[in-house]
């Protein structure tokens, strides 16, 4: 059964890294090994909450259309290499869709915006995120520079904006609507940047806090995420009662 109306939930996980950190480097929370996540997709599962595909959460949002009363959204952050060789081996298992947010400058590149607190990893080049995306991942932006949108003024937050759905448009075969915010930082100034986001052709933003999504009353530029680390009771986190 499908309804919006009454009740009706979205599990947004927000992942990291699967797998292990590079040799001789060092674990973070941003590392869910791979039979934990192997393990968090069997608890979905279990309990009840449908895995579904980007697109389809967006219409939910954006039009109203019947969601699953309890849907899952599975999504990771920073584009790293690792989403292609590691966690979509365990995606193609399940037969999941799942949703990578990169930040454009780095593409090809490694994580130089956050070197001493995340070992260095390469992230995806043009050719590896096209391969994603015919294997189901919708891959959208991060933003171009991954810097915290609490300390850039309004007119760079823009370009962020613009200038990575540029970039990820002319190098990747679809549409750009969904943003997820570096660090999670939305910045001070909620109502210009909802309109920003708007004026450049977006659909959705997402948060890395919050917790489950109730629907309806989703804010589109604002959605919440559970955020998943190799310690997160799952169970726990899905059972409780949306703010
Ligand atoms: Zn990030």
């Amino acid at each position: 059964m499908t309804s919006s109306s009454d009740d009706t939930r979205a599990a947004i996980l927000a992942y990291h890294k699967i797998g292990e950190p590079p040799h001789g480097t060092w674990q973070t929370w941003n590392y869910v090994p791979t039979e934990t996540f192997l393990d968090h997709l069997s608890i979905l599962a279990q309990d009840g909450w449908q895995v579904i595909n980007l697109d389809r959460l967006v219409a939910g949002v954006v039009d109203d259309a019947p969601l699953p009363r309890r849907s899952a959204v599975l999504t990771f952050d920073d584009g790293y290499q690792s989403m292609l060789t590691v966690a979509e081996p365990c995606l193609a298992k399940f037969g999941h869709p799942s949703v990578l947010f990169v930040p454009t400058a780095f593409v090809g590149g490694s994580n130089q915006f956050d070197t001493g607190s995340e070992p260095e990893e390469p992230i995806c080049t043009w050719d590896e995120l096209r391969e994603l995306q015919q294997r189901g991942c919708s891959v959208q932006s991060h933003s171009a520079a991954h810097r915290s949108f609490d300390e850039l003024p309004f007119e760079q937050q823009v370009e962020e904006l613009v200038t990575s759905k540029q970039a990820m448009e002319e190098n990747l075969d679809h549409a750009i609507h969904s943003f997820s915010f570096p660090f999670g930082a939305r910045g001070n100034n909620a109502e210009q940047i909802d309109a920003a986001f708007a004026d450049a052709g977006y659909k959705t933003a997402f948060r890395y806090h919050g917790g489950v999504q109730r629907f309806p009353g989703a804010a589109a530029f604002d959605l919440r995420r559970v955020p998943v680390g190799p310690d997160t009771d799952l169970r726990r986190q899905l059972a409780k009662e949306p703010k």
